[in-house]
Parts: structure tokens; C-alpha cells; sequence
């Protein structure tokens, strides 16, 4: 269907499901205060250049992920490396992250070894990190936070995640519908609408334009959808070479603030799509059974 060249990568499944869990629960559910960062400073503009590899969700993950590594890396985990198994030392996550990932060659941190302090209430004992401990460990992070190894860790970790969420199309039009609330309220004022940079990408204010499906963006819908209609399950293989752009819906309909996005578009019968033109509908969570 396409010379583009096919990407192989190595999976290391750090903490894949733990920041896909939580990237699903954000995008069916989102909490705004959580997600602020994200959209700050018209975060929403990294979004609306058409048919970006680099997808929608691979933006938010890459978020999730960063914000999940930063409460992981505040000196409350602890990860053992070292020779000496008897004494084994202590560092932050993000490092032995780093270095699983082939990023760094070896471990530059190591967590001060201060003792917990104890607090006692009644017959119940709790142990609290030393302050110092997290100063220590919460500034290392910052510091590896700015490295090019850091972003190419989040990188690999959100082609990770992508990789085992890109079926659910569910967890998917949630967070165009989530991100299509910002899409919305782009280019009314008219310092942005003037904006060329923008305004290329818009059709009027608050939606985007309809461009050409990429033939990438139409190989990895037909292929995630195995042929065939998401919604009736017709068998829509004897098309391959026919398919016209409708066969690829917008799950959040363009009109709607939706996204000309490889995580918005699934393979629709040009029936089910007629029957379905602008209107707001649930994609399927129906799927073939592997075998
Ligand atoms: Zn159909």
C-alpha cells in the first residue's frame, strides 16, 4: 500500500501497563488540574499540524510518563545495584531506567544513606524519609530531566505504550474528545486566527481542515482494524485498493474539534459512515477474537 519504510523497534516493557493504565484512566476520565501542564502556554498548538508520526498519544503519554517519573524519583523508590550483593547501594529509578534502555552506560547516582526517621503515634510506627533524601534525589531527577538521554527515554516509552494502546479505540476517541475541547477554542481571538502559522491548519475557527489521508495513516488503520468495518464488521479486504477517504472516519468528526490524527481515524463501510456524517458516536469496543 505504500513505500514508506516499516520501523522495527526493541521493547523493553519498563513500566509499559502501569503508564498505560494511567493514560487510559486520564483520557476516559480526565483530571484538568493533573493535565494543566499539558495545555499550557497554548499546549494545544503541538496538536494541529495534520498527520504528525509523532502522535496525539504519543504526546500525552510522553506527558504521563514524565509526570510519573518525577513522583517516582522524589527519594521514596529505590532501586539496588552494585557488585556487592551483601551491600548492595541505592538509586533513583530513572537511572537504572536509563541504563536499561542502553541510554547511560553506567549509574551516576547514588542515593544518600540516611536513615528513615521514625514517628510514633500509639503502638503504630511510620518511617519518613529524611528530607535530605528527597532534596538529593528530587534535584538529580531535575538535573536528568534536561538530558538529551531523558528524552529519548520518553521517547522509547511512548512508542511502548503506544504500541499495546493503539487497538483501543475506546481509551482513543476519549482523548480526542478530550483534547477536542481545546481544539474548540483555537483561533477566535484575532492575534491567533492572523497567526499563518495556524491558521494553515484550520478550516474556520475551532476546526480543523480536511486534508488527504497519508498512505502510512491508511495502512495502520486497515491493518489495526484487520479490513474491516469497525461498527457492522463487513469485510472490507476486497477494497484495499479502492479505498476512498471516506473509509477512514474522524472518531471525533473534524466539525466536532476533532484532529487529522493517526489515534482519530478508524476503517468505517461507507455505509455506516453515510448513516454516521458529523454525528457524535462511540467507537465500537467489538473486536475479533484472535484465533
Ligand atoms: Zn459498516
Amino acid at each position: 500500500m505504500s513505500s514508506d519504510k516499516t520501523q522495527w523497534f526493541d521493547h523493553n516493557y519498563y513500566s509499559t501497563y502501569r503508564i498505560a493504565s494511567r493514560v487510559q484512566r486520564l483520557a476516559l476520565c480526565p483530571d484538568y488540574r493533573y493535565l494543566e501542564a499539558l495545555m499550557l502556554d497554548d499546549g494545544i498548538f503541538e496538536f494541529l499540524p495534520h498527520w504528525q508520526k509523532d502522535s496525539a498519544l504519543h504526546k500525552f503519554i510522553r506527558y504521563i510518563a514524565d509526570e510519573i517519573m518525577e513522583s517516582d524519583n522524589s527519594g521514596d523508590r529505590a532501586v539496588l545495584f552494585g557488585a556487592d550483593m551483601m551491600k548492595p547501594k541505592k538509586t533513583i529509578p530513572v537511572e537504572a531506567a536509563l541504563v536499561a534502555y542502553g541510554l547511560r552506560e553506567k549509574i551516576s547516582f547514588e542515593i544518600p544513606d540516611i536513615p528513615p526517621t521514625a514517628h510514633t503515634e500509639g503502638n503504630l510506627t511510620r518511617f519518613e524519609t529524611a528530607v535530605e533524601v528527597h532534596d538529593a534525589c528530587y534535584e538529580h531527577f531535575l538535573e536528568v530531566r534536561l538530558s538529551q538521554a531523558y528524552e529519548d527515554f520518553l521517547k522509547k516509552i511512548s512508542k511502548e505504550v503506544f504500541y499495546v494502546m493503539f487497538t483501543n479505540r475506546v481509551t482513543l476517541q476519549a482523548l480526542h474528545e478530550y483534547l477536542s475541547r481545546y481544539v474548540m477554542g483555537v483561533g477566535h481571538d484575532t492575534e491567533e486566527s492572523q497567526s499563518s502559522r495556524y491558521r494553515k491548519y484550520l478550516e474556520r475557527p475551532g476546526a480543523i481542515k480536511r486534508t488527504k489521508v497519508p498512505k502510512w495513516v491508511q495502512r495502520a488503520i486497515y491493518f489495526r482494524d484487520r479490513g474491516m468495518c469497525t461498527k457492522c464488521g463487513r469485510d472490507l479486504t476486497g477494497l484495499v485498493n479502492r479505498f476512498s477517504s471516506e473509509n477512514f472516519d474522524h472518531m471525533i468528526p473534524l466539525a466536532r474539534g476533532g484532529l487529522n490524527d493517526v489515534t482519530n481515524i478508524q476503517l468505517l463501510c461507507s455505509g455506516c459512515n453515510n448513516s454516521k456524517s458529523d454525528k457524535f458516536q462511540l467507537s465500537s469496543s467489538r473486536y475479533q477474537d484472535w484465533y
